[in-house]
């Protein structure tokens, strides 16, 4: 593949920041955003060590006059961009009769709304190349739900109907677009939720590891990073050309059962 100019939303951390290291490996532009206060730090860090050429932006994709800022930067830096990897997200757990609902607006803002703005405001440029790959990063629970997680499987299930319809309006215009739903991967997210179901489950470290979170996970270990961004990467592989609308399951056999 070509060079390529890549956009990863919420690439300073965790699966993102792993899905911008494997493209950077292969030499192609970065356009990093996320809301750590050391992203830029980060950015540059990978850019020098793989040689590329980057960008980093503070977007907040809850905010979509800074999406168009973002995308217009990135345009002007790299002509195009070719490839969105739509992966910020957040996570918040709660029986539904006390889930609050700035929580429920942020997780549906961040996990859909911002991917629609996302695939919009790209959209004119892949149309205009006839050239696009885009990738949203759902979850297992995309696939299949967990009590006291309402929002984060609305939003995820809703990533997958998004990632469908949008894979039928780009096939005239050579624009694929399709999700990868991780099982458990030991990033911040996770990392966060450990601590909230210790106190909510009045259970220890690890005990919330292995009998909640990896209780469904036919594995029973954490996914490797890696992964999951090399599911990305081949997805806008050339060799995944005509792969449009599916969701790949990276979650050790979670949903088998
Ligand atoms: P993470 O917390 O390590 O990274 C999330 C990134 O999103 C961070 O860079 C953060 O700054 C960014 N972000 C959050 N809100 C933002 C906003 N308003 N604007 C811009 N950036 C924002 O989490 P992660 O585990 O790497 O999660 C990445 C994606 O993978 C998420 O969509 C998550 O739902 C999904 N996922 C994760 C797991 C897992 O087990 N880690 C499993 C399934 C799906």
């Amino acid at each position: 593949m070509t060079k390529k100019t890549v956009l990863i939303t919420g690439s300073t951390s965790g699966i993102g920041l792993a899905t911008a290291r494997v493209f950077a490996a292969k030499g192609h532009n970065i356009v990093f955003n996320g809301l750590e206060a050391n992203g830029a730090e980060i950015a540059a860090d990978v850019a020098k060590e793989f040689g590329i050429d980057y960008l980093f932006s503070p977007c907040n994709v809850l905010e979509s006059k800074q999406i168009d800022e973002m995308v217009s930067q990135a345009v002007d830096k790299f002509g195009t961009i070719d490839i969105l990897v739509n992966n910020a997200g957040i996570q918040f757990v709660s029986p539904v009769k006390d889930f609050p609902l700035e929580k429920w607006n942020a997780i549906i803002g961040i996990n859909l709304t911002a991917p629609f703005l996302l695939t919009k405001a790209v959209w004119p440029y892949m149309e205009k190349q006839k050239f696009g790959r885009i990738i949203n990063i759902a979850s297992a629970h995309g696939l299949v739900a967990s009590e006291y997680k309402s929002a984060y499987v609305s939003s995820k299930h809703g990533i997958i109907g998004f990632t469908k319809t949008i894979a039928l309006e780009g096939a005239p215009f050579n624009i694929t677009c399709n999700a990868v739903c991780p099982g458990y991967v030991h990033t911040p997210i996770v990392e966060n939720q450990i601590g909230d179901q210790m106190k909510a489950h009045g259970l220890s470290r690890e005990e919330v590891i292995q009998k909640v979170m990896l209780a469904k996970q036919a594995i029973k270990s954490f996914i490797p990073i890696e992964l999951i961004a090399n599911t990305v990467a081949f997805l806008a592989a050339d060799e995944a050309t005509t792969i449009t609308g599916i969701s790949v399951p990276v979650e050790g056999g979670w949903t088998a059962q």
